[in-house]
């Protein structure tokens, strides 16, 4: 029944891969499954967490699409964040820090992969050009580029799948008398080392996850100092001495930037921390999400999925998200089950808008972290309670969360030195043998026993 059907995903991170295994696993139940395709621009799979060195513009000179650093370690427990199923217990064997670098969390994800057989239905060096969608065939027609042959071709798809993350393009505000500014300006994006800013007073504009987290690594690897500057309010942690936050800037002349409470700083490198914007060149427009950042439940799609206007055109993970892979792959069971359709969505707009308005009003009431976690926990949960995605204890999920951001209020310089238990198979991580601020080997060998 399916077999004509063509469903192209668009990407080959955490969330396209969690799809194409959504639809594998199916097929390995014996179920029909359409004709798959998963487009992928970099030469390799998981999105973010394939790093590279580059910046700026690929081998194909394609925009680069990681923001990962080098030496980016989680920020959160990988246990808030395991695939349900696929434990770091079952990709590494053996227990280990809550909180590991990148290294560890892409040999996890290419693990994933690996395990779920998935490989094979992913076109590597295939960038996706142009997606529209025809009322007459009542099909996409979707254009791509094999980049290493340099041809283009299009091909017609029943569905498509977003899968292209949102934190690849970014947002840069202007400000006063930037332009005097003589050192090095970049965005987080573009932010590769840490080293580069050694004795240099660095200017961090921004008060998200990456301001934080970048302010640290400049500590670690020896700035002078760490200025962050805020726009609505301040992270409120307890900085080591070198790291302080502002008010925003008003104003850049030359070395000194000054900010909004009268105070200013002589600064040797900027570097805008101020987020990331959706963007979809490739899609027609009116298939095109418009997003707020840091959206709890981005407008126009139902289910926080299905686009309102063509509900075979998807997009996975584009929420703000606490629980990492499980937010994206809990959607992909749910997408892949309307797709075969084990699941039938209302028949009118009118309800899907209606249920979306729900959703929307109790976004309204969400005021602190905890409102924000209980929110998203509901959103999982109505999406599970509809398909056959492992049950997990996301409460516990939950708590561990909470348990780490305040611990990492208490102390930003050593909440990576706390292990908490896995929620999957109860084991509890082992502390590493260096703390996070000593420790400069990143290598996955350092991190387990081979
Ligand atoms: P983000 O969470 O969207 O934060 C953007 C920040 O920029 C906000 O503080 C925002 O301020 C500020 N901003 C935006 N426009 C501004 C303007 N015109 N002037 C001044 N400030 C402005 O983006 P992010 O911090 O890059 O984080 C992105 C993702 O990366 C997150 O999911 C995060 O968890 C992840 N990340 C993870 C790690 C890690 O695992 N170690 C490290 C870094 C990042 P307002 O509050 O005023 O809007």
């Amino acid at each position: 029944m399916f077999l004509s059907t063509r469903v192209a995903i668009c990407g080959a991170g955490p969330s396209g891969l969690s799809q194409l295994h959504a639809f594998e696993s199916a097929r390995q139940c014996g179920l029909q499954i359409p004709e798959i395709v998963c487009f992928e621009k970099q030469n390799d799979l998981g999105g973010q967490w394939n790093y590279t060195w580059r910046t700026g513009f690929d081998e194909y000179s394609e925009p680069v699409h990681s923001s990962m650093y080098q030496n980016l370690w989680t920020n959160l427990p990988k246990e808030s964040s395991e695939f349900v199923d696929y434990s770091f217990d079952k990709h590494f064997g053996q227990a280990f820090t809550s909180f590991p670098p990148r290294t560890m969390i892409y040999d996890y994800i290419r693990g994933y992969a690996e395990q779920n057989n998935v490989r094979q239905y992913i076109q590597f060096n295939t960038v996706v050009r142009w997606i529209s969608y025809s009322e007459d065939t009542k099909r996409f027609n979707v254009l791509v580029k094999d980049l290493k042959k340099d041809e283009m071709r299009s091909e017609e798809f029943d569905y498509v799948i977003v899968a292209t993350g949102h934190f690849s393009t970014p947002d840069i505000p202007y400000f006063n008398g930037i332009e005097t500014f003589p050192g090095r300006i970049l965005h987080s994006h573009d932010f590769r080392f840490a080293h580069d800013f050694a004795d240099k007073h660095v200017l961090i504009i921004g008060s998200g996850a990456s301001a934080e987290d970048i302010a640290l690594q400049l500590y670690k690897y020896g700035a002078k100092s760490a200025t962050l500057s805020y726009r609505t309010k301040p992270l409120g942690f307890k900085w080591p001495d070198g790291i302080k936050e502002v008010p925003l800037v008003v104003k850049i002349d030359k070395e000194t930037a000054y900010f909004k409470d009268g105070s200013s700083q002589e600064v040797h490198a900027i570097i805008f921390c101020t987020g990331y914007i959706y963007h979809f060149p490739f899609l027609d427009d009116n298939l095109r999400l418009k997003s707020p950042p840091r959206s709890l439940y981005p407008p126009g799609l139902y289910k926080g999925i299905f686009w309102l206007n063509q509900p075979r055109l998807l997009y996975l993970g584009m929420q703000r998200s606490t629980f990492s892979f499980n937010i994206g792959n809990v959607q992909t069971w749910y997408a892949r089950d309307v797709i075969l359709e084990k699941i039938i969505l209302p028949s009118t707009k009118d309800e899907m808008q209606c249920n979306m308005a729900l959703w929307q009003e109790k976004g309204k009431s969400v005021q602190n972290l905890s409102d924000y976690v209980h929110f998203q926990k509901e959103y999982i949960l109505d999406l599970i309670a509809a398909t056959d995605y492992p049950r997990f204890d996301i409460d516990r999920m939950s708590n561990t969360f909470l348990e780490c951001i305040k611990s990492r209020t208490e102390n930003m310089l050593t909440y990576r030195e706390k292990t908490y238990a896995s929620v999957l198979t109860n084991t509890i991580a082992k502390q590493h043998h260096v703390p996070w601020l000593n420790e400069m080997d990143d290598r996955l060998e350092n991190f387990i026993k081979k």
